[in-house]
């Protein structure tokens, strides 16, 4: 099918202000936040080679195998526009030989081919952590932790997490068996794909969302009835590290997530508001991603929050206040290149500042400074310039009064403070 032209993609969306405003907003709390905890941000490339995606996510997973956006280029590798943050990190810490411990965190584009709706885009934007090299389970609890704060820092009051534990290579094997052969007496009921998961991974069964494959895992065993000791314990921990902490939490036995990678802590932030796609994002431990990707053995834990979701789940902002910014009115052309001026002086203090060099006339001038939001409107006449003076009009309040050239920039300033 071909789109009709001039139009954007499907699946993807324009931000125009004042939503890229928002967005930046979220983004800069995000990395605010993030710098607080001790991580730095690490940069990627939006395209990979696919092998970084399906050794990790894994070969079966719906990612992989019905979402990624793979081409050839024109020197025939095989490449794939990143469906996720964590392999492309893992594999740049990997190559760039980043010395262990490192606490990483992304904020960017990522790319799945799914269908698209509310709050999912085939373009999406991410914002993640990664922790590597620490394996105690207070590292989880801190991160699950840190997303509910970040949440809350938006605004958003309703979100819930659900915390999990799938175990580990010790106690995984013994757990898929069981819950193979529990499948394997209920596969008439499955649907096509789960009967395929049976064999390559049983418990992404848990994650499909056919009403039948639901109802024939409802009394599946789960990871946690599995696990080892150490496990045991470290799922302990971080459930008594969120304690201490007061963070309300939930116990989801069926919560693994559809990547391979993933062991031990499962997490997801749900929120009410959301609806049908409840989930703001989540994360978990990878303590073998790096091995797996031809690394040294190096635990990891991290988290990945949907851009999208989080704008939707984020209360409006209030009526957007008038911005940091003046306007140069200039009252004849005599006066326009005293406007240009002034603006540039403005500017090279911090200030910003515009001028209307089309204008035909000054209530053009006054209507482009209100379609602006600008603070205050900046006038130049024949009597200011003679005066050696501008007349300042605080467009919130309308008064005006006339300020001496020199002092302009700090009476500018005093209209900021807000
Ligand atoms: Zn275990
Ligand atoms: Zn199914």
């Amino acid at each position: 099918m071909t789109e009709p032209k001039q139009s954007r993609p499907k699946g993807t969306q324009d931000f125009t202000p004042p939503d890229s405003e928002r967005r930046r907003h979220v983004e800069g709390v995000f990395r605010h936040l993030a710098e607080c905890y001790g991580y730095q941000e690490i940069i990627t490339p939006t395209f990979e080679h696919t092998t970084v995606f399906v050794k990790s996510s894994g070969e079966g997973s719906d990612v992989v195998t019905k979402e990624m956006y793979s081409f050839k280029d024109r020197g025939d590798r095989d490449l794939t526009l990143r469906p996720e943050g964590t392999p492309g990190v893992v594999r740049a810490v990997i190559e760039n030989r980043l010395r262990i411990p490192c606490r990483l965190y992304y904020v960017g584009p990522f790319f799945r081919y799914g269908r698209p709706q509310k709050g999912r885009f085939r373009e999406f934007g991410q914002l993640g952590l990664e922790a590597l090299g620490e394996a105690s389970p207070l590292v989880d609890a801190e991160i699950i932790y840190f997303g509910a704060g970040f949440f809350e820092d938006l605004g958003i009051r309703d979100c819930l997490v659900q915390v999990n534990s799938i175990g580990c290579r010790a106690c995984r094997p013994a757990y898929r068996n069981t819950l193979r052969d529990f499948l394997l007496d209920r596969s008439g009921q499955l649907c096509a794909d789960c009967q395929v998961r049976i064999e390559r991974n049983p418990l992404r069964v848990f994650d499909c969302k056919v009403e039948a494959c639901r109802v024939a895992v409802k009394d599946a065993p789960t990871p946690r009835q599995y696990l080892c000791t150490d496990c045991e314990q470290h799922h302990e921990q971080v459930l008594s590290a969120l304690n201490r902490r007061g963070l309300r939490y939930e116990a989801n036995d069926r919560l693994v997530r559809g990547l391979d990678y993933y062991n031990r802590t499962t997490f997801e932030y749900i929120s009410a508001s959301l609806g049908a796609q409840d989930s703001l994002g989540g994360g978990g431990r990878y303590d073998y991603l790096v091995e797996e990707l031809g690394g040294p053995d190096t635990p990891g834990v991290g988290v990945a929050i949907g851009l999208e979701r989080t704008l939707l789940a984020a209360p409006a902002e209030p009526a957007p206040a008038r911005r940091h910014s003046a306007f140069v009115v200039w009252l004849t052309e005599a006066e326009r290149d005293a406007a240009q001026e002034l603006a540039d002086r403005l500017r090279a203090d911090g200030i910003a500042a515009q001028v209307d060099y089309g204008a035909r006339k000054v209530k053009g001038q006054f209507k482009s400074a209100d379609a602006a939001q600008a603070a205050c409107c900046i006038i130049i006449g024949p009597d200011e310039l003679a005066k050696g003076v501008y007349s300042l009009k605080d467009l919130a309040t309308g008064e005006q009064r006339e300020v001496a050239s020199d002092a302009i920039n700090e009476a500018v300033r005093a209209l900021f403070r807000d």
